[in-house]
């Protein structure tokens, strides 16, 4: 019986391994037209700062919307996307994408802001990325100052020489580097200091036990004191209701991003909200 129970187990374990690969198979094949179909979008959540309630900036957030499978996570698509190597065309699409969208709000007279845009380590270690971004910049006419790129830790854990050279060239085009996810890898501020990095976004599961632990807001409030002292602005992500936002603020956290200021939205709707200039916020 212990040998049939096994057998079986063996079994349902071997279906859903083969159900997650059909599942991997279905969403590549889809993915793969989906920038020709226009499945693609790129949204926008505002930033703010703490201390004039002003949108500074606004991350673009690819949005995936397939007829057959309706909305799809980025959680989901960009591990598929990045393994196939799609990532490279897509990012670039929303490099491009967000790019062109700024300048069009400058040009119609918006106030300035920074454009977050989130980098794949893949894209990064592609010897040609500086001329790829560079390009995109000379094309839409967006200028590098009202760009911010963002990096997870593991991408400055890779060759040093050809790290150091690539932010070298996007420092050149006056770009702003930003860790994302900050506190859930395992570098140390110190180590990213050695870099040119402008900000650290401080990762949401920090905020999110903020207001429940006082252990966590001392995490935070370190890492915003270490990050003060290198010459690091901060940015607070998932920032969801108004007690997590008077705590950054005591802290001296300078920029806010999360669901009490906006969920990420489309390219309109956040062009409404950034025409109003200061945000109003829920209680
Ligand atoms: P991320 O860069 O850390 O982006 C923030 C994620 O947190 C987004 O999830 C956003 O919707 C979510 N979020 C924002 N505010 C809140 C909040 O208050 N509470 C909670 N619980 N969540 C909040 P999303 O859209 O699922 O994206 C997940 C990840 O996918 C992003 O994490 C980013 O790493 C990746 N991603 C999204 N767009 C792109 C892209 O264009 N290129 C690349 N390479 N990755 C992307
Ligand atoms: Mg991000
Ligand atoms: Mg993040
Ligand atoms: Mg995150």
């Amino acid at each position: 019986a212990a040998k049939m129970e096994g057998r079986n187990t063996f079994r349902r374990f071997d279906t859903t391994m083969q159900e997650k690969a059909f599942e991997r198979q279905n969403l590549l094949a889809k993915l793969r037209g989906a920038l020709e179909r226009k499945e693609m979008e790129v949204y926008y959540q505002p930033q703010m700062d703490l201390a004039t309630r002003k949108i500074t900036g606004a991350e673009a957030i690819l949005r995936w919307n397939n007829p057959e499978l309706a909305w799809v996570s980025p959680s989901r698509f960009i591990p598929i996307a990045e393994e196939s190597g799609l990532i490279v065309e897509i990012g670039e699409w929303v490099l491009r994408e967000a790019c062109r969208q700024g300048q069009a709000w400058l040009e119609s007279g918006m106030p300035p802001i920074t454009l977050a845009v989130n980098l794949s380590a893949i894209q990064f270690q592609r010897g040609d990325l500086c001329d790829k971004v560079g390009g995109i910049l000379d094309e839409t006419g967006f200028e590098g100052r009202y760009l911010e790129l963002e990096l997870t830790e593991s991408v400055l854990i890779g060759d040093h020489k050809r790290v150091v050279k690539t932010i070298q060239g996007l420092k050149q085009r006056d770009i702003h580097l930003a860790i994302d996810d900050f506190g859930t890898g395992y570098s140390s501020l110190a180590y990213l200091n050695r870099f040119a990095v402008d900000k650290l976004k401080i990762d949401r599961s920090f905020i999110h036990d903020m207001g429940s632990d006082p252990n966590n807001s001392s995490v935070v409030l370190a890492i915003i004191r270490m990050a003060h002292s290198l010459g690091l602005k901060v940015i607070a992500e998932g920032v969801e209701n108004a007690s997590q936002l008077e705590q950054l603020d005591r802290l001296a956290c300078d920029e806010v991003q999360g669901y009490h200021l906006g969920k990420p939205m489309p390219a309109t709707t956040f062009q409404r909200l950034l025409s109003n200039g200061v945000m109003t916020l829920p209680d």
